[in-house]
């Protein structure tokens, strides 16, 4: 058995909280699933979108820090996150994103997939992968019908100075295997994952990319439980990482390192789950604080803007 099951969560940076319901929500059709606050900066908000139950590998998170600069692509982080669609309905997906009229939308083939290419207003770059195979339920909302909607995470592209660290590490102790290699890049895949592919593209002649709006904080694995998790987090300390304790982020237990490639890794876990403080039906709808915060919750309620969802 694989070590992590691919992909969790995606957290990114943005400059909107209203401006990541609007486009993640009611452009790409996520849902969100839970608002609360950064628990290490609870003055900002901390939106979930994914599909409609919140499953391990459709979940991006956001931290909306209003205003806040749009920080640079390049070395060193999560270049573009991959979402799986079913085959036939790019057609579908060039026409609402070009309706939105956010960013171009580019058509490509990577590693004999068809996916488009684009951006949200903070420049968070994403590509629509028509995915085989893939037979996660998608969530009918805003116009989307069930078997148009993003299924979930495809993937990632990490783009890094020099890929081979990170590999080694990827290929190695978190179980991935190489599929395949085109140039400057190299297809992984976490075994039996959906949300399974990870590609390292080497750009040694880009600058390190800076933090900011529209770019991925961390990427986060995942694990079923703490047990696995601490068995894994014991591995990656004999192997030298430094990787923080086993950190309660409520809806999932967290830890965090820093890959060779300098993108931060998390493995998460699938215990509890996002329905453990709200039902499926309402998921996302109550800000929900963290029992250290929740002794701020008038302050917060006045402090964070309403959204219209
Ligand atoms: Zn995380």
């Amino acid at each position: 058995m694989s070590p992590v099951s691919g992909l969790h969560h995606i957290t990114a940076i943005s400059s909107s909280a209203q401006g990541n319901v609007d486009f993640f929500g009611k452009v790409l059709g996520l849902r969100l699933v839970k608002k609360t606050v950064n628990f290490d900066d609870p003055g900002t908000y901390h939106l979930y979108f994914a599909d409609r139950v919140g499953s391990p590998g459709s979940v991006l998170t956001f931290f909306p820090w209003a205003g806040v600069p749009k920080g640079r692509p390049g070395t060193g982080e999560t270049g573009l996150t991959h979402f799986a669609v079913a085959p036939g309905t790019l057609p579908f997906w060039r026409e609402r994103l070009e309706g939105a009229g956010v960013a171009p939308v580019t058509e490509e083939t990577v590693f004999g997939e068809t996916r488009l290419v684009s951006a949200d207003p903070d420049g968070f770059g994403f590509a629509i992968v028509e995915a085989r195979g893939d037979d996660r339920a998608g969530f009918a909302t805003h116009g989307i019908a069930a078997n148009e909607a993003i299924k979930g995470f495809r993937g990632v592209t990490l783009t890094l100075a020099d890929g081979a660290a990170t590999r080694d590490l990827l290929t190695g102790l978190m179980g991935y295997e190489e599929q395949a290699r085109d140039g400057a890049l190299t297809r992984l895949v976490s075994p039996t994952a959906e949300a399974g592919v990870v590609d390292i593209l080497e750009a040694s002649d880009q600058r390190p990319a800076s933090q900011g709006a529209g770019r991925i904080h961390h990427i986060a694995f995942r694990v079923a439980d703490r047990a696995a998790q601490g068995a894994i987090r014991d591995t990656l300390t004999a192997e030298g990482f430094q990787v923080t304790p086993q950190i309660d982020r409520s809806y999932f237990y967290a830890i965090y390192f820093r890959s060779p490639g300098g993108v931060l890794f998390e493995i998460a876990t699938d215990e509890p789950g996002f329905a453990t403080d709200e039902s499926v039906e309402h998921l996302g709808e109550a800000l929900k604080l963290p029992a250290q915060h929740e002794k701020l919750r008038p302050v917060l309620e006045q402090k964070l803007p309403a959204l219209s969802v």
